[in-house]
């Protein structure tokens, strides 16, 4: 229980692609402080993406920091912290030995592409039947470089190679799992039902890892002894707050702990799945669409699976969320349309190819462009497949192509026509995820490039505006807010739930100060009203189209 004169907050912590986040929030959802680390990743080969493990910034240490900025300054005598949830990016990899909780290996991020090969031979020789059975249980349309198993494979034939026919076992996991292991007291070894199932050796019909699934991988599981963390809910206890014993910093460790002694972890989710719970989408057909590193749309569909249908999938079935302890506990559902580069492109522009030099300039760039089409060479098509292509083409293999550049071609043709590339890929999306729908489909906005409006002018006009409409609310932190509503959830007895009792109890409060927070916020909600003029828009796929 807690004394009534504090105020009782639930802490995210949020380890993105680009950045480690932690965040306080409050019942009306106001976020009372926040701190992030961005990472400074150093040049790799083209395939590698790799996150380090061990040294100054591997992904305990910006956790720990971010806590100690977060928390420092906080009141002691008017906040209390009652639970904890995680997000995470999804697919990554990382191995480590059980006994020290040592890595084996750096973190390959779920957009490293160095298995490719490996990936192409693959897909070659696999039996129809084995790939029917692929699509049915993972929810995939085939195998690719994006999913965990495939890291694995790499791994094991190569960095972990010595390990084999080694009597040394190898905990295997996603970064929820790594999280669980070292900040919790009792070490759990488990990751939560949104990230298992993204690995591609889970069954969502059986709701379990599939050792035939594992062999259509080519896992070689018999040479080494490898441990897959315990599939739980996404809403339950993991165990009790603690620092890794492997910190150093005894100081740190205790301004930290005063704060978080025995306050449970009690939220796990993969990102995609927290910002469609911090968007409140618990209704099918309810939608968000998240401009992050990666772009990724995930429609609600329910208790509808979608798994076991014998087609051809284009879209993702994945498993939303799963909160044992709301409404009947069952697991809800999502379709997911994942474009692998978004964020990545603007740093691109930026830092690899130096097209423009700043993110001021880039927004100048699109005003230029929304204001005045003429501005630009509208006929370049750029096809931005830097990593290949995902949804709805599942192309390992494709690289970025580029049409029509002609005598006065500009440096911003190409980065309107790069852009563009990015906002017909949303619309293909679409049109493949609500084809069934007649009605107009709102959709819930976040992510990085969801801040910028001129980006988001732009993308309104490659929609049809008579069946989209994107909205963006203050708080475009949905991934952490989504992580700190699972921990909310995660006790039985809602009696013992001291920020909302249920869902509609969450939405109300959340309803009932939303003037406060647009009010504090000089950004306001927006809507993006899209395009009407559907030749235009049909004339722009049917280019996309051909490339
Ligand atoms: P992630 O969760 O994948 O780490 P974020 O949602 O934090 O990603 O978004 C980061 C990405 O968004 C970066 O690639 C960055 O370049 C891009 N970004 C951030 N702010 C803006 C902006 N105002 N305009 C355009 N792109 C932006």
């Amino acid at each position: 229980t807690i004394p009534n004169s504090k105020e009782p907050l639930i802490l995210a912590i949020d380890v993105g692609t680009t950045s480690t986040r932690t965040m306080l929030f409050s019942k009306s959802s106001s976020i009372i402080n926040k701190t992030q680390i961005l990472y400074n990743k150093t040049p790799q080969d083209s395939n590698s993406v790799n996150l380090e493990l061990c040294g100054k910034t591997d992904i305990n240490n910006n956790i720990i920091n971010c806590l100690d900025m977060l928390l420092k300054d906080l009141d002691h005598e008017k906040y209390k912290i009652v639970s904890i949830g995680i997000a995470n990016m999804r697919e990554s990899l990382i191995t480590w030995d059980p006994h020290t909780l040592k890595p084996l290996s750096k973190c390959i991020l779920w957009n490293d592409t160095r298995n490719k090969e490996i990936i192409t031979q693959m897909r070659k020789s696999m039996s129809h039947e084995d790939l029917m059975y692929f699509r049915n249980k993972t929810g995939f349309n085939n195998i690719s470089t994006y999913f965990s198993a495939g890291k694995l494979k790499w791994l094991l034939e190569n960095d972990l190679k010595h390990l084999a026919n080694s009597n040394r076992a190898i905990n295997v996991g996603t970064v929820d799992s790594w999280i669980l292991s070292n900040f919790t007291e009792e070490r759990s070894f488990k990751t939560d039902v949104s990230n298992a199932c993204r690995t591609g050796i889970f069954n969502g019909v059986s709701l379990s890892n599939d050792m035939k699934l594992m062999n259509i991988w080519n896992i070689p599981h018999t040479k080494f002894i490898l441990n897959f963390p315990k599939i739980v809910s996404s809403s339950e206890f993991y165990g009790n707050f603690h620092i890794p014993t492997s910190h150093t910093d005894v100081i740190q460790r205790d301004r930290i702990m005063h704060w978080l002694r025995d306050v449970p972890i009690q939220g796990c989710l993969g990102d995609q799945s927290a910002s469609l719970v911090g968007h409140l989408k618990f209704d099918p057909y309810e939608t968000k669409m998240t401009y992050g590193t990666g772009c990724f749309i995930l429609t609600n569909t329910g208790k509808d699976s979608n798994y076991d249908q014998n087609k051809e999938n284009k879209l993702l079935n994945t498993v939303a969320y799963h909160f044992p302890y709301l409404n009947d506990g069952e697991i809800t559902y999502a379709l997911e349309g994942t474009i692998g580069q978004c964020g990545f492109l603007v740093q691109w522009l930026m830092n690899n190819i130096g097209l423009v030099d700043d993110l001021d300039a880039l927004t100048r760039i699109f005003k230029s462009y929304n204001e005045n089409k003429n501005v630009v060479n509208d006929d370049i098509i750029f096809v931005p497949a830097l990593t290949g292509l995902y949804s709805p083409y599942w192309d390992d293999n494709s690289r970025g192509t580029i049409f029509g550049i002609d005598a006065k071609t500009e440096k911003r043709d190409l980065i309107i026509a790069c852009i563009k590339g990015l906002c017909l890929q949303v619309g293909v999306i679409l049109k493949e995820m609500f084809a069934a729908k007649k009605d107009k489909v709102l959709i819930s906005i976040d992510g990085g490039l969801s801040q910028n409006h001129e980006f988001l002018k732009m993308q309104a006009n490659f929609l049809d505006g008579n069946k989209y409409e994107l909205e963006r609310n203050v708080n475009h932190e949905a991934t952490s807010f989504g992580a700190a509503i699972a921990a909310a959830f995660g006790t039985k007895n809602n009696s013992d739930r001291v920020m909302w009792r249920d869902i509609d109890d969450l939405k109300e409060h959340v309803n009932k100060h939303k003037e406060t927070i647009l009010k504090s916020k000089s950004l306001g909600d927006h809507k993006y009203s899209c395009n009407d003029d559907i030749d235009y828009l049909n004339d722009q796929y049917f280019k996309w189209d051909l490339a």
